[in-house]
C-alpha cells in the first residue's frame, strides 16, 4: 500500500512537472500608477481589493515600464515581444492602423506547443476584420476592433460592433463586466491546459463611463473622477472573477499572470500618477512606469521587485516558463525575468528606449538611473534613484551625460525603421528650420499643460 502510494505520488509530481503553466496577461487601459491599491502613494479614495490580493501573492514591480505613452504602440510591442518601432510604428494611429500580418504575435508561438488561446476585450491592432487577433494565433476571441474606444453599454452598435471569433454579436450589460465574465468562462473551459488568455480592458479609458449606482460611491467632489474610479473598481471586480475561476478550476498556482497598464494615467482626465511627473501623451516616468504585477504561485514568492522591467519582458518570459525555444532571429527585445526573480541571477544594468516620431517629438532613453527627455528642442535630464518625480532637471550641468545617453538612444533608433505614416524617426530642430504658427501654438499649448510633478 505505501509502495502504492509513492508511486502515484511521484506520478503526480512528474505530471505537474510536466504540465506547462497556463499564461494570462491582463492589461488595464490608461490606469494611473497611483489609481492601485498596491502602489504606495494612492489616494485614500482608491477601490482595489482584487488587484490588491494579486499583488499580494505575486511579485509587485516598483519600476515597470511599458513601450508606449498610449494605447496601441504598447500593444503592439507587447504581442511582439519586439520594440514596435522596428516596424515603422511609433504612434497610436501608426500601430492602430495595423501590425503587418507577416509578424509572429505572441499566441502563435504558443498555440504550436498546445496552448488554448483567447483574446478578450481591445484589440487597437488594426481598424477591422482583415486584422482581428481571430487570424493571429487566438482560436476564441471577444470583442472590439477599430479604434481604442468603445462605448461601455452600447454593445449592439452595428457602427462599432462587438465580435466573438470574426462574427458580429449583440450584446448586452457593462462591457467590463462582459470581458472579465467572457475570460473566466474561457479559464473553466480550458482547465484542462494549458491555456493563454490575453484580457485586454479598455477600462479606465474613455468614455468615462459606468453604472449609476457605482458612480454614487465616490463622491471626490470631482464627476471625472468618481466616474473613473467606478470604473477602476468594476475593472478590479473583472479581475476577481477572472481570480476565481483560475482558483476554483484548480490552476491558480500553475498560472503565470502578468498585470501592466498600457500606458499611464491621462491627468486630463483626471488619473492619479503621484509620484511621478506627466501622465498619457508624454514620456515622463508617469506617462510610461505603469502598475506591474508578475504572479506565479508555485514558482515565484511573493514580494516587490526594484529593477526596471519591461512589457518586453512578457513574452520571453512566458516563453521561458512554457518551455518553448526562442528562436534568436525573432530577435525579441525584452529578458526572460524568471531567473531574477528567482533569485538565480543578479540584475544587470539594462537601456530602455522611447520615441513616438517626429511629429510627436517625444523621445526617451534610460540607461541605469540615468534618464534623459527630449520633447521636441526640450531637454530634460533625471537622477531616477533620487528623483522619481523627474523635478530636477541637470541637462545643463552635465552636458557629457546628455550625449552620451543621446548616442545611445541614436544607436538604437539606427536600428529601428522608418515611421510606417509620416515624418522621421526623431523630431531634429536643426532639420525643421522656421516653424511654422499652427505648429507653435500647439507645441505652446502643450507645454503649458504640461503638468509638473503630482501631489
Ligand atoms: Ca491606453
Amino acid at each position: 500500500m505505501r509502495l502504492l502510494l509513492l508511486l502515484l505520488t511521484l506520478a503526480f509530481s512528474v505530471h505537474a512537472a510536466e504540465q506547462k503553466p497556463n499564461i494570462v496577461v491582463i492589461v488595464a487601459d490608461d490606469l494611473g500608477y497611483a489609481d492601485v491599491t498596491f502602489n504606495p502613494q494612492h489616494p485614500k479614495e482608491i477601490v482595489t481589493p482584487n488587484l490588491d490580493s494579486l499583488a499580494k501573492a505575486g511579485v509587485i514591480c516598483r519600476q515597470g515600464y511599458v513601450t508606449g505613452h498610449v494605447c496601441s504602440p504598447t500593444r503592439a510591442g507587447l504581442m511582439l515581444g519586439r520594440y514596435q518601432q522596428r516596424l515603422g510604428l511609433y504612434t497610436g494611429g501608426e500601430a492602430g492602423s495595423g501590425v503587418p500580418m507577416s509578424e509572429k504575435l505572441f499566441p502563435q508561438y504558443l498555440k504550436p506547443a498546445g496552448y488554448a488561446t483567447g483574446q478578450f476585450g481591445k484589440w487597437h491592432l488594426g481598424p477591422d476584420l482583415a486584422w482581428s487577433p481571430a487570424l493571429r494565433g487566438f482560436d476564441e476571441v471577444f470583442g472590439f476592433l477599430g479604434r481604442g474606444a468603445h462605448d461601455y453599454f452600447k454593445l449592439d452598435d452595428p457602427n462599432d460592433p462587438i465580435y466573438r471569433g470574426k462574427e458580429v454579436v449583440k450584446e448586452t450589460g457593462y462591457l467590463t463586466d462582459r470581458l472579465g465574465e467572457e475570460t473566466a468562462a474561457f479559464i473553466t473551459k480550458h482547465k484542462a491546459g494549458p491555456f493563454f488568455a490575453y484580457l485586454a480592458f479598455n477600462a479606465v479609458h474613455a468614455p468615462l463611463q459606468a453604472p449609476e449606482d457605482e458612480i454614487a460611491k465616490f463622491n471626490t467632489g470631482n464627476k471625472d473622477r468618481d466616474a473613473r474610479l467606478a470604473m477602476g473598481k468594476r475593472m478590479d471586480d473583472a479581475i476577481g472573477k477572472v481570480m476565481t475561476a483560475l482558483k476554483d478550476g484548480g490552476v491558480w498556482e500553475n498560472t503565470l499572470l502578468f498585470f501592466i497598464s498600457d500606458n499611464g494615467g491621462p491627468l486630463a482626465q483626471s488619473a492619479d500618477n503621484t509620484p511621478l511627473r506627466g501622465g498619457k501623451h508624454t514620456d515622463y516616468e508617469g506617462g510610461i512606469r505603469v502598475p506591474f504585477l508578475i504572479c506565479w504561485p508555485s514558482q515565484l514568492k511573493p514580494g516587490e521587485w526594484l529593477s526596471p522591467v519591461s512589457s518586453l519582458d512578457i513574452l520571453p518570459t512566458a516563453l521561458a516558463a512554457a518551455g518553448i525555444a526562442t528562436p534568436a532571429e525573432m530577435r525579441l527585445d525584452g529578458q526572460n525575468l524568471l531567473p531574477l526573480l528567482k533569485g538565480e541571477t543578479q540584475p544587470q544594468s539594462r537601456d530602455f528606449f522611447w520615441c513616438s516620431g517626429s511629429d510627436e517629438g517625444w523621445w526617451a532613453v534610460r540607461s541605469g538611473d540615468w534618464k534623459l527627455v527630449g520633447e521636441k528642442d526640450k531637454l530634460g535630464l533625471f537622477d531616477l534613484s533620487k528623483d522619481v518625480s523627474e523635478a530636477n532637471d541637470l541637462a545643463k550641468q552635465m552636458p557629457e551625460k546628455v550625449a552620451e545617453l543621446t548616442k545611445l538612444h541614436d544607436a538604437w533608433l539606427a536600428d529601428m525603421a522608418k515611421p510606417v505614416k509620416a515624418g522621421e524617426k526623431r523630431y531634429d530642430a536643426t532639420a525643421t528650420g522656421e516653424e511654422n504658427p499652427e505648429k507653435k501654438r500647439r507645441r505652446t499649448k502643450r507645454r503649458s499643460s504640461d503638468p509638473a510633478p503630482q501631489r
